[in-house]
């Protein structure tokens, strides 16, 4: 996980997440290789098939959670800082990290029809709309996204009517890197957030059927642009305008 140019702490942080034993795991006799700790945020790690003696190697990270986390604490621990600075007008990344089946799916999209079993993306989208409806009568909000896909070296924005159009990276001194005519959806609620992000993710690329090709990797960045306008008190109104990434690695 990442938060780029929040105030306070540091710009990256790395949270580690150790999922239960699935049930054919505990079938087939395996046993959990790792402790974790998350008060001194430390994981230790035996090697079941080291030699009798060998020292367990512990790890430190900026938060650990163990096998029977819950996805709220995950989530304002990990992510809730980050979107609070983009509601503040930074700019913030959000990535799950791992190999097939060790819960990253879980970790950021979750159970969406069990509240408690929410992950990252769908408490990040409420999280948003409900700080807006809190805000006071001076600030006006506006929120966009975009979605694109980096599939064999391409860009394609899943949001497009014309899914075999391929967009270019471009570089310009106010704005920094961006993505040539890629299309932005406004945003009314979380509802909304969320129809618009399955709908992309029926356009990419991958399905689960060939997910191992290392060939025909996809990537994929969903934005979610939230613009604050407020009046301040020299009564000029005054724009300020956070990012969040949510990126799916391959
Ligand atoms: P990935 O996306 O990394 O391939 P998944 O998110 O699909 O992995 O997780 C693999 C399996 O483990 C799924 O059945 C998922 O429900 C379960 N799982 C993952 N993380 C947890 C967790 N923290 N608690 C309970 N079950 C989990």
């Amino acid at each position: 996980m990442s938060d780029i140019g929040g105030p306070g702490g540091d710009n990256v942080k790395v949270i580690v997440r150790c999922r239960p034993l699935s049930d054919m795991e505990i079938q087939q006799g395996h046993q959990m290789a790792v402790e974790v700790d998350e008060v001194n945020m430390r994981v230790t790690a035996n090697n079941p098939a080291g030699e009798v003696g060998e020292p367990p190697k512990s790890y430190t990270f900026d938060a650990t959670f163990g096998p029977n986390s819950k996805q709220v604490d995950l989530y304002n621990r990990s992510a809730r800082p980050i979107v609070e600075n983009v509601l503040e007008g930074y700019n913030g990344t959000i990535f799950a990290y791992g190999q097939t089946g060790t819960g990253k799916t879980y970790t950021m999209a979750g159970d969406r029809s069990v509240p408690e079993k929410r992950g990252i993306i769908p408490n990040s989208f409420a999280h948003i709309f409900d700080q807006i409806s809190k805000s006071g009568d001076d600030k006006t909000f506006l929120v966009r996204v975009s979605y694109l896909e980096i599939y064999n070296e391409e860009i394609r924005d899943l949001l497009a009517k014309d899914q075999s159009h391929h967009l270019e990276i471009k570089e310009r001194p106010d704005v920094g890197v961006y993505v040539k005519d890629l299309s932005s959806v406004t945003v009314g609620g979380a509802d909304e957030m969320d129809k618009i992000m399955t709908l992309g993710n029926k356009n990419r690329s991958v399905g689960a059927t060939n997910m191992n090709a290392e060939s025909s990797r996809s990537h994929a960045i969903f934005t979610v642009t939230v613009e604050c306008s407020q009046l301040g008190i020299d009564r000029q109104q005054h724009l300020r305008q956070g990012k969040l990434h949510l990126v799916d690695l391959a």
